[in-house]
């Protein structure tokens, strides 16, 4: 039994809705999924389903935009109740901040006398969590741009024309708002990030996990990292990181992470829940009067 843990859909910057992204895993024979799409849980209902009917385990996930210092990583949230008040307090933060930045995107191309609507790009993304790509399809459909590529090249890329900085939350919040939602925090990709020197700070605050497998990563990347988490006592995962045909070919498929990694997860996650469910009785039986042993 094999599970893929990093996959994003038209929910976030993949081009897969996630009944296709799960016809997919099912052709690839895929035991277990978990959605990871950034900053949002807005396709965890339709994935979980289409899960359900194909008969593979769903695990509901969020890659979470983090920083740390002036270090950019990706933190996933795996089993997070995805109806957890502070949690969709947060999304919704994240994802007021993006639909800023798609106008602010916008606001710039119109000063280069492209006159692209930011209604066209929220049409074309048709989910709470839009990003560059979004805009990019959209300067393609908009005949601005023969190809997406070229929209990269010519304006979003980093320092481009009308590339506007993304909103990341401080790691460390990050890791305890995956643990409120009783959620295991993993960093995704660490090979990717050039981050080892935060990760020791990442594991005292709570960090559970370690992306070991994936698509980016060498062999050598991920011997590096599975060494890691031994050494820090974390969790091991992976998973192909697939945006469906935005960059190029589909990768689910790539990665086949041995179940015996989402029972650890599991295990976490349910330990974690336990911890929170511990801290708010005790919480609640301090504060309540009634509950003080009677000193008569
Ligand atoms: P954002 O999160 O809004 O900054 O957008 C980042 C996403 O843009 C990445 O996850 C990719 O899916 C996409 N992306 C970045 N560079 C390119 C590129 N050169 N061509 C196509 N898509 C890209
Ligand atoms: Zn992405
Ligand atoms: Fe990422
Ligand atoms: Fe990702």
């Amino acid at each position: 039994m094999f599970a893929d843990l990093h996959l994003h859909t038209s929910f976030s910057d993949g081009t897969y809705t996630p009944e296709e992204l799960v016809a997919h895993a099912q052709r690839h024979g895929l035991a277990a999924l978990a959605l990871t799409d950034h900053d949002t849980v807005e396709g965890c209902a339709r994935m979980a389903l289409a899960c359900q009917r194909a008969g593979i385990e769903f695990i509901p996930g969020s890659e979470l935009t983090a920083e740390l210092g002036n270090v950019e990583l990706h933190l996933i949230g795996y089993f997070i109740d995805t109806e957890n008040p502070r949690l969709l307090m947060e999304m919704a933060k994240f994802q007021t901040v993006r639909q800023n930045r798609i106008r602010e995107m916008v606001a710039r191309l119109n000063k280069m006398n492209i006159p692209l609507e930011a209604e066209a790009v929220f049409a074309l993304a048709n989910c709470r969590s839009p990003g560059r790509p979004h805009v990019g399809r959209a300067l393609v459909q908009g005949g601005f741009c023969a190809t997406l590529d070229e929209a990269f090249e010519r304006f979003l890329k980093k320092h481009r024309p009308a590339w506007v900085p993304k909103f990341k939350i401080s790691a460390f919040d990050a890791i305890a708002l995956i643990h409120e939602a009783g959620g295991a925090a993993v960093m995704a990709h660490p090979g990717l990030n050039r981050s080892d020197d935060v990760i020791p700070q990442l594991v005292d605050s709570g960090l559970d996990g370690l992306e070991c497998y994936h698509t980016k990563h060498t062999p050598s990347t991920c011997e590096h990292y599975l060494a890691m988490a031994e050494r820090h006592h974390l969790l091991v995962t992976g998973g192909s990181d697939c945006h469906g045909l935005n960059k190029g070919k589909p990768l689910i498929g790539t990665i086949k992470l041995p179940y015996e990694h989402v029972r650890d997860l599991k295990s976490r996650s349910n330990e974690i829940r336990q911890q929170r469910a511990q801290a708010q009785e005790l919480a609640t039986s301090v504060s309540d009067p009634d509950e003080q042993p009677s000193r008569d």
